[in-house]
């Protein structure tokens, strides 16, 4: 069996690993970057969005032909109500995920990450602590190697082989599918606004319309609770007249369905010398599962501190309040939101779509929902169309 040893193993190439491996080799630390799939970001299991309201807090600039789409806000729809949000934390772009990704893996090889394709942690042994003392990687070809790293980068997604080999087995319940596919020939209501639907076709779950270009987007379903079947769901949305009249000459591209956090799936983002980032920490923001920023913010706090602890300056221990310190209020943020849509969500009522969309669509805040509670109908629709 052929060995290595390296300072950071950064296990996953996706939007956190990347940016984590980058980190740690920019800091000067012998980081080694291990990705199962042949090939970067495919296939592609997301909508492509991202918020302009979280790019002042990136490590780095995002190039602009990265930025394939620009979006102005978002249109929420329930109900035969809908409701237009614009500028700040509306606005954002669409993305390529194949290019973005081979884009910020190139990144970590430039500042001297090395870049496994092909290889996928198979094993980990641990010491009583969860201290990492050796790591087999089964290679392209088939051949394994023992690894011996001093610090663990988990950001291996939300199927983390880390997190079963710490024990987190059964992390199914805290994971929601999101299915997705990229249609093309659309006629979009309006193609610089990502369109979110909440209604009857879906209780608990969310259909939108996120575009790609003027007629071109990722259309898809998601949904709050882990055991909801989607498929019904999808089909459901596309019968809505709104959709149906932007959907009528439609041809399907590709699909990018996948599985996404929506829960914890560990108590803690350290253990022993491993530390936890991006879908694997559960680092997205709900209810929408936004996790390709937060994973590029995320990551770099982890791999800076991975070297820091490899260097002996800081200790893994420090990583969730640096995370807290960066991006603690928009967790908290979205723990309260997730909070108070499952509560909304547990039945279907017209009322209760209004209220979903009042607070998705941050006219309402979750604090008022109490007061919002016996008013009726009529009136909860008079406050979305007014603002109060
Ligand atoms: C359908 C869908 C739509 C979404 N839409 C959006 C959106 O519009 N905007 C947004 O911001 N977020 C969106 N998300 C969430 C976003 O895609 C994730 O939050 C983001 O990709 C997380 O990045 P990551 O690097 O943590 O994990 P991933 O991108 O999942 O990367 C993990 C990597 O680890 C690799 N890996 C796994 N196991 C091993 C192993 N044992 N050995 C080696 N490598 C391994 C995987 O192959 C993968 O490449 C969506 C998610 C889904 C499912």
């Amino acid at each position: 069996m052929q060995e290595t040893e390296c300072d950071v193993l950064v296990v996953g190439a996706g939007p956190s690993g990347c940016s984590a491996a980058r980190a740690a080799a920019s800091a000067g630390a012998r980081t080694l970057l291990i990705e199962k799939k042949k090939e970067i970001g495919v296939p592609v299991q997301c909508a492509e969005a991202i918020g302009e309201y979280l790019i002042p807090y990136l490590p780095y600039r995002i190039p602009e032909k990265q930025l394939v789409w620009k979006i102005n806000g978002m249109l929420f729809w329930a109900d035969g109500l809908s409701v237009e949000r614009t500028g700040g934390i509306w606005a954002g772009y669409a993305i390529d995920r194949v290019n973005f990704d081979t884009w910020l893996a190139s990144g970590a090889v430039s500042a001297g990450a090395e870049l496994k394709l092909a290889t996928e942690l198979i094993d980990l042994t641990l010491e009583d602590d969860n201290t990492v003392t050796q790591a087999l990687v089964r290679t392209h070809g088939g051949a394994v190697l023992e690894i011996t790293p001093r610090v663990v980068i988990a950001a291996d997604g939300v199927h983390s082989r880390v997190l079963a080999e710490l024990g987190f087995i059964e992390v199914e319940n805290n994971c929601v599918e999101v299915l997705s596919y990229e249609l093309m020939n659309l006629e979009l209501y309006k193609p610089m606004l990502e369109q979110l639907y909440l209604g009857d076709f879906s209780p608990g779950a969310y259909g939108y319309i996120f575009p790609l270009a003027r007629n071109r987007a990722n259309v898809g379903v998601g949904s709050l609770f882990a055991t909801r079947k989607l498929e019904s769901c999808y089909e459901e949305f596309l019968e809505l007249s709104v959709v149906k009249r932007q959907l009528k000459q439609a041809e399907t591209v590709r699909e990018k369905s996948g599985w996404a956090p929506i829960q914890y799936l560990s108590d803690r983002w350290q253990y022993g010398n491993i530390i936890l980032t991006g879908d694997a920490a559960n680092q997205n923001f709900k209810p929408f599962v936004e996790g390709v920023l937060p994973g590029i913010i995320c990551g770099d706090i982890a791999g800076q501190t991975a070297a820091e602890a490899v260097f002996g300056t800081a200790t893994l221990e420090v990583y969730p309040s640096r995370i807290a310190d960066k991006l603690g209020s928009f967790f908290s943020e979205s723990d309260t939101f997730l909070e108070v849509l499952y509560g909304l969500s547990t039945s279907s009522s017209a009322t209760r779509h209004l209220l979903r969309l009042g607070i998705s669509a941050g006219i309402f805040s979750p604090d008022a929902l109490e007061s919002l509670a016996d008013l009726d109908y009529e009136s909860i629709k008079n406050r979305l169309s007014t603002g109060f």
